[in-house]
């Protein structure tokens, strides 16, 4: 899908990480080395492969300064090494990307090169701020403009008087150091000073800012909301127009920190995107497999004597099945065993093995699925397999799975509680994340786990959360107690005891 010495100038996308392409993420994937822009969202990189190169060029570059030159040496030296290199650039490539140049340099050195277009700012800022660049009945036409052109240049390309008079919809972009000035000039050639207009900065990211005013009060506005680059600049009828979309989403302009191990955290993210919040992922562990050792691999051998497996997370379903793959063995080995899951998703995940589960509590805590679970069935001399996590050993606020194993052993069953799993703690770059704390712009830190709590604050000091206007959300009473023992408050707790049910804890604070 990409080849070697090759050079994909990809776009971004607008800002947000989950506008890319398709094609562009592929070829992310697949890059040996990528250069990216400032106004390319860094959260991309976590496409990168491990191995990759990742070279950040800095975004205002003069033409045909140094620091262009050496980009296109960079990229002309890469591919020559024979590497698949991706040149990614905000928003569009071809939209005031300055790369007229850089495909000189790769045409001029013989380099294949490939063009992959990317959703531009106009288009998307416009979007987002609920304006509709054409319509029928105002705007048959758009003009995208650069707002750097306006000052100094002797012989401007852009012709004011024609501008003056658009009927359709004009977009500027790079204009924020020149808007007062280009509010003037068109309103000197001619335009209606009562033409509305509207600035959009960081469309598309959770601290996008949008304001609207007349064309003679837009600069004055954007003062008052301290709105500064990259922004967007709308003048006409459409700008007038405001369809509140994005706004309606639950959780709208709200930054979220999520703390699981990397898988897991995608998918938080992706979850917490749909509902129009900014994810922030932080990954704070990392699950290692315990299905190596003795004591599992002698559970292992003797798996069809239990009648039933109990699974008290959806990790502890993932690594066995893993387990059994390696081994060439599939879910027949425990074929006459009843299965109990602590609650839906890790029911989920068994039915991705097309496992259903027998038992599922309907409060999805350590507790709850042992009391539950021996009013379900008698489990006198029944052998019963519990596979979990190391840490469930240390008791968290005494709902630990020792507490279920010696639950059911009193009723007479016949207990084997086997660790398949630990977390092991992994450090990050924190200095990021303590800055937005400390700035007041992370809303809310989540906690899936004690584990994570425990990995995040061994990173991240509780003082500073504790002094900050950041709430924590908690996904159960287990790692509620943790986050107590931690020295910290927990502002909400989960209802259901899952992914869903801690985004909805959230949500219903701003309902
Ligand atoms: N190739 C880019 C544009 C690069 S020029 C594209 O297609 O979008 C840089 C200008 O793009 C900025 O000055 C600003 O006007 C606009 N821009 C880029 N990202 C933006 C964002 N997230 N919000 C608002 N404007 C943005």
């Amino acid at each position: 899908m990409s080849e070697k010495g090759k050079v994909y100038l990809v776009g971004a996308g607008p800002g947000s990480a989950d506008l890319i392409t398709v094609r562009g993420a592929e070829l992310l994937k697949t890059a040996d080395c990528i250069i990216y822009d400032k106004l390319a969202n860094p959260a991309l990189l976590k496409f990168a492969r491990p191995d990759a190169e990742i070279i950040h060029v800095p975004k205002r570059i003069g033409p045909g300064s140094a620091t262009q030159d050496q980009i296109n040496n960079l990229l002309v030296e890469k591919a020559k090494l024979g590497q698949t290199v991706v040149r990614l650039k905000g928003g569009d490539p071809c939209i005031f990307g300055r790369i007229g140049q850089e495909l000189t340099a790769l045409t001029e050195a013989g380099i294949n090169f490939e063009i992959v277009p990317g959703v531009t700012a106009a288009v998307a800022a416009a979007e987002f701020a609920g304006i509709i660049l054409t319509d029928r009945d105002y705007s048959s036409q758009v003009v995208f403009i650069t707002g750097q052109e306006a000052e100094g240049k002797q012989k401007s390309n852009i012709d004011w008087n024609l501008l003056a008079k658009f009927s359709g919809t004009i977009v500027f972009y790079m204009a924020m150091g020149n808007l007062e000035l280009i509010a003037k000039r068109l309103i000197k050639s001619g335009m209606e000073k009562e033409t509305p207009a509207a600035v959009i900065a960081d469309a598309t990211l959770p601290s996008q800012k949008t304001v609207r005013a007349s064309l003679k009060q837009i600069t004055e506005k954007c003062k008052e909301n301290k709105i500064g680059p990259p922004a967007i600049v709308v003048i006409g009828a459409a700008a007038d127009k405001k369809l509140n979309w994005l706004a309606n989403k639950p959780l709208f302009g709200r930054s979220i920190v999520v703390t699981r191990d990397a898988d897991s955290n995608a998918d938080f993210a992706a979850k917490i995107i749909a509902k129009g919040g900014n994810p922030i992922e932080f990954t704070t562990i990392k699950i290692k497999p315990l299905t190596q050792t003795n004591t599992f691999l002698q559970t292992l051998a003797k798996i069809a004597e239990y009648d039933w497996l109990i699974f008290t997370s959806a990790n502890g379903v993932t690594v066995l099945f893993d387990a059994l793959q390696k081994l060439d063995k599939d879910a027949r080995v425990f074929a006459s065993a009843k299965i109990a899951a602590i609650g839906s998703e890790t029911a989920a995940k068994l039915s991705e093995f097309a496992i259903m589960a027998d038992f599922v509590p309907n409060v999805f805590t350590t507790k709850e699925l042992g009391k539950q679970l021996i009013s379900f069935t008698n489990l006198q001399n029944k052998k019963v397999l519990l596979l979990r996590s190391q840490l469930a050993r240390q008791t968290h606020g005494g709902l630990a799975s020792n507490k279920l194993s010696e639950l059911l052993d009193s009723t007479g069953a016949e207990v084997d509680n086997v660790p398949v799993y630990t977390a092991v703690t992994i450090k990050n770059k924190c200095s990021r994340l303590i800055e937005k704390i400390e700035r007041g712009e992370i809303d809310w830190l989540t906690f899936a786990s004690p584990s994570s709590a425990k990995g995040f604050f061994e990173q991240i000091p509780a003082e500073l959360v504790n002094s900050s206007n950041t709430r924590i959300a908690s996904i159960g009473p287990v790692t509620s107690e943790q986050l107590k023992n931690l020295g910290l408050k927990v502002d909400v707790q989960a209802v259901e005891h899952t992914i869903d049910g801690l985004l909805a804890a959230i949500e219903k604070i701003y309902k």
